[in-house]
C-alpha cells in the first residue's frame, strides 16, 4: 500500500489525510506544534501560520467548503463544533443597507457556510483523521525533505527524528519549506497591505441577528460580525496599514487595537465603533498575505496544498475551503493514478485554474476595500443589484462557492496529460 508522509497539521493536511484514507492509501500527519497549537515543542519560534493558529481567529467555512467535507463524511464533526452563517447583509458607512444574499448551496439539503474558530477546526479534523487510523505526530516540525536514489523521500525533523515514505505531501501553509525545497525560486508571500483583526464582546448594544453576517464597508477599513448561538458578537476587521514584523505585532496591545480600529470607524453611520469598544482582551492581528501564482506544484515525490502553493487573502473567505477542496481532490487523483507523478499533474490540472481565480478575486476586494468618494458612490449604486441578482439564484449557485466535487468520478490518464 502507498505511504504518504503529510506535512502539516492544519485544515489542508488533515483533511488530505481523511481523504487518503477514504482512497485506501496510508497516511501520516506530522505538525510542527503541539495539539494546543500554542507554541512549539521544538524551540522554533513561531511564524505567522502559529499567530493566526492562536485561540483568537475564526474563519468562515463556505458552502463549497462544508460540501468538499461532505464528500469525505468529515462534516459532521465540524458542524457539531461551528454555527451557521446563513445570510451576509451589506451595509455601507452611512448605515444603508445595500441588500443581502444567502450563504448556502442553492441545491436541495445544500450544507450553509460555517463559522468556527481556526484552532477548533484544525483540532476537530485531526481528531476525525486518528479516529480513522491516521497517525498524527505532534512537535514535528520538518527541517528537510528529499528523495533517495531508491525513489522514497525522506522527511527529517527538527527533533532528530526522520520518517521515509513512498511521497510526501507540503500542507505547511503560507511559508511553506516544501514550496522552495520543489523550487528554490518559488514565490514567496505577497504582502496585501491590510492587517485582519478578530474579536469578540457580550456587551455590543446592536449585534446582528444569528445566523447572519453583517458586512459593513466602513470609510476607511472593512468590518464583518455575526452573532454566536450564546450571544457573543465575532468580528473581524480589514484595515489597510504596513507590513508589521512578528515583535510589532506582538508588542500591540489589544487596548491600542481596540483604540485604533474604532477611531477608523468613529465617522460612519454604523454598529462597528461600539462593537469594537465593547470588545474585551481577546482581539489578535496578523498581517494579510497572498500568493498569486505558484509555477511549480510538484515534482517527482512531492506536492503542495492549501496555502503552501496558493495563499488567499482573507477578504473572500476562501482560503480553508480550497485547502480542503485540494485535499479532497488530491487524494482522488492518487486513487485512480498509476504513478505518482500521474496523479500531481491530474490534481494540478484539476485545481490551478480555479484556486488562481480565487485568489486573484480575492486580491480585488482588497483593493476596493477602501475606495474613494466616487468609487464608493458607485459600489452603493451597482451592489444592491448585483445582491438582488445574486439572493434570486439562490446565492449558492456561482462559480465561487457553487463548486463541487464528485468522489465517485473517476479521474483519467487524459487529465493529467492535458496539462501538457
Ligand atoms: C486572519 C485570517 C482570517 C482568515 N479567514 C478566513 C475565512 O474566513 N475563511 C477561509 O476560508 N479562510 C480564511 N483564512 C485563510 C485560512 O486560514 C487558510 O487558508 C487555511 O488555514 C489554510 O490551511 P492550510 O492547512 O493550508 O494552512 P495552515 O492552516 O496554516 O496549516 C499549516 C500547518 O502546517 C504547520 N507547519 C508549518 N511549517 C511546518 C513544518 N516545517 N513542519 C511541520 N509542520 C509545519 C503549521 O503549524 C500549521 O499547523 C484566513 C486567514 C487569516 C490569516
Amino acid at each position: 500500500m502507498t505511504n504518504a508522509l503529510i506535512i502539516g497539521g492544519g485544515i489542508a493536511g488533515t483533511v488530505t489525510a481523511i481523504a487518503l484514507r477514504k482512497a485506501g492509501i496510508n497516511a501520516a500527519v506530522y505538525e510542527a506544534y503541539p495539539p494546543d497549537g500554542t507554541a512549539g515543542t521544538d524551540g522554533t519560534a513561531g511564524t505567522a501560520d502559529a499567530a493566526t493558529t492562536e485561540a483568537g481567529a475564526f474563519l468562515l467555512i463556505s458552502a463549497n467548503g462544508m460540501e468538499a467535507l461532505r464528500t469525505i463524511g468529515a462534516h459532521q464533526p465540524v458542524l457539531d463544533n461551528s454555527f451557521p452563517a446563513g445570510r451576509a447583509d451589506f451595509i455601507s458607512n452611512t448605515g444603508k443597507r445595500l441588500g443581502g444574499r444567502p450563504m448556502a448551496g442553492s441545491e436541495e439539503g445544500a450544507l450553509s457556510a460555517r463559522t468556527i474558530k481556526r484552532a477548533t477546526l484544525a483540532r476537530v479534523l485531526r481528531e476525525e483523521a486518528a479516529r480513522r487510523g491516521v497517525r498524527v505526530e505532534h512537535g514535528k516540525r520538518l527541517l528537510a525533505a528529499q528523495t533517495g536514489p531508491d525513489g522514497r523521500v525522506v522527511a527529517s525533523f527538527a527533533d532528530g527524528g526522520r520518517a521515509q515514505g513512498d511521497l510526501l505531501i507540503g500542507a505547511d501553509g503560507i511559508h511553506s519549506l516544501i514550496r522552495r525545497t520543489i523550487e528554490a525560486a518559488a514565490p514567496r508571500p505577497r504582502f496585501t497591505g491590510q492587517h485582519t483583526v478578530c474579536g469578540y464582546t457580550r456587551d455590543a448594544a446592536s449585534p446582528p441577528d444569528p445566523d447572519t453576517y453583517a458586512m459593513i464597508y466602513g470609510k476607511r477599513a472593512f468590518f464583518g460580525c455575526t452573532t454566536a448561538p450564546d450571544g457573543e458578537v465575532w468580528w473581524f476587521a480589514n484595515t489597510p496599514g504596513a507590513e508589521l514584523s512578528k515583535d510589532e505585532l506582538a508588542a500591540i496591545t489589544p487596548e491600542q487595537w481596540r483604540e485604533q480600529l474604532a477611531g477608523l470607524f468613529a465617522d460612519d453611520n454604523t454598529p462597528a465603533a461600539e462593537i469594537i469598544r465593547a470588545s474585551g482582551e481577546s482581539i489578535v492581528a496578523t498581517n494579510a498575505y497572498d500568493i498569486a501564482s505558484t509555477p511549480t506544484w510538484s515534482d517527482e515525490t512531492m506536492v503542495l496544498v492549501g496555502d503552501a502553493v496558493h495563499a488567499c487573502a482573507p477578504n473572500a473567505a476562501q482560503g480553508a475551503s480550497l485547502a480542503i477542496e485540494d485535499g479532497v481532490v488530491l487524494a482522488k487523483c492518487l486513487r485512480d493514478l498509476r504513478t505518482p507523478r500521474s496523479a500531481f499533474a491530474a490534481y494540478e490540472r484539476l485545481r490551478r485554474e480555479r484556486v488562481e481565480r480565487v485568489v486573484s478575486t480575492s486580491a480585488g476586494l482588497v483593493r476596493r476595500t477602501v475606495p474613494g468618494p466616487v468609487g464608493r458612490a458607485l459600489r452603493d449604486a451597482i451592489l444592491p443589484r448585483k445582491l438582488e441578482r445574486a439572493d434570486a439564484d439562490g446565492g449558492g449557485a456561482d462559480w465561487l462557492t457553487g463548486y463541487r466535487i464528485d468522489w465517485d468520478e473517476r479521474v483519467t490518464g487524459e487529465v493529467a496529460r492535458a496539462r501538457r
